[in-house]
């Protein structure tokens, strides 16, 4: 719920309906505007209605907040949020790109990675060091000396890190090495996991589960904001659909649809999205002109010789040529890389 109070509304009030709004077991939330006060009721509305706010002295109006999630909707916050990674921010208008492999599997390979990201103006470096993979018998990462590997070549190289985090119980080792956490499509309803990434005080990049609703991101991003965490970054990496040209089916009207409804920043995956690499440059200019808020790319030195998606990885040269190619198409849209 929303409440807006009358211009000059004293300290004194503003307690006092935090307190009264608490009592009821919801969590009040104040909103300081540049005229009018607002607050927030985040809970069930419903125990709120003998207060009767809309008839309290000092309240102008009383709205209910519409959608099922409510911190990271729009009717909650209007303007846009920015989570900061490293020195740079994604969601301030400028457009991002994160970029690296699929899987970190050597300081070296890691390392040629990195150079040509920084090379290229990219704003983020991506890596994974625990893999979710579909077989058990697949490669399922470097694990921990991945993560060594990750903050030291991040470090060197000066690009802020992202990696996920599969299991809770990793959360705190995983911020010991990398800027951002990723939680990936396998566990977007991994609610545990979302709570104790809500709790890490690291940025989150919560990607799309990949037979979930726009509706179920929002909420499992509610999780992450519950927990104490509002830096979440969305992620759109395709859906499983009867279309099997491409490993998934990109949804693009995701882009806006989520950013009309949600205050996050949204990113676009064309890795993940199409599983082709030649798709990638593509759908990084469709992101682009969808109004994300940038893309995370998989890319690596050797894509034929990767060990887990080659296939849709790009290499070196590859990447710097669609990044160079992109700035014309941002400068269009008004915007840069961020
Ligand atoms: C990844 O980013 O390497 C990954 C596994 O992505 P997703 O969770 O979207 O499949
Ligand atoms: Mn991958």
């Amino acid at each position: 719920m929303i409440i807006v109070l009358k211009p000059g509304s004293k300290e004194d009030v503003v307690r006092e309906l935090c307190d009264r709004i608490a009592k009821r077991g919801l969590e009040p939330l104040h909103l300081p505007g540049s005229e009018r006060v607002v607050l927030g009721a985040i809970g069930d509305e419903r125990l709120l209605a003998d207060l009767q706010l809309e008839s309290h002295p000092d309240v102008e109006s009383v709205k209910p907040i519409l959608s099922p999630y409510k911190l990271v909707s729009r009717e909650l916050q209007s303007h846009d949020t920015v989570v900061r990674l490293g020195e740079r921010a994604i969601g301030a208008g400028a457009f991002a790109i994160l970029a690296g492999p699929c899987a970190i599997e050597s300081h070296e390979q890691l390392d040629a990675t990195a150079r040509a990201v920084r090379e290229a103006g990219g704003t983020g470096l991506r890596g994974g060091a625990f893999k979710p993979r579909t077989s058990p018998y697949a490669f399922q990462g470097t694990g921990r000396e991945g993560l060594s590997i990750l903050s030291r070549v991040s470090k060197e190289v000066g690009l802020p890190s992202v990696t996920e985090v599969l299991d809770p119980r990793d959360v705190d080792v995983v911020v010991d090495h990398a800027d951002m956490l990723q939680i990936g499509a396998r566990n977007m309803q991994n609610f545990e996991l979302l709570r104790a990434v809500g709790r890490a005080g690291r940025p989150v990049l919560l990607k799309r589960g990949m037979s979930a609703r726009l509706e179920e991101l929002l909420l499992a991003a509610e999780y992450i904001v519950a927990a104490g965490n509002p830096n979440v970054v969305l992620c759109e990496r395709g859906i499983r659909t009867f279309e099997t040209a491409t490993r998934n089916t990109l949804d693009l009207a995701a882009v806006p649809y989520l950013k009309q409804r949600s205050h996050l920043p949204v990113l676009v995956d064309p890795s993940h999205a199409t599983g082709l690499r030649e798709l990638v440059g593509p759908m990084v200019r469709a992101a682009a002109a969808a109004g994300a808020d940038g893309v995370i790319v998989e890319i690596h030195p050797d894509p034929s010789r990767a060990l887990s998606d080659g296939r849709q990885s790009l290499d070196l040269q590859t990447f710097a040529r669609l990044v160079r190619d992109l700035r014309p198409l941002l400068a269009a849209l008004g915007k840069e890389v961020a």
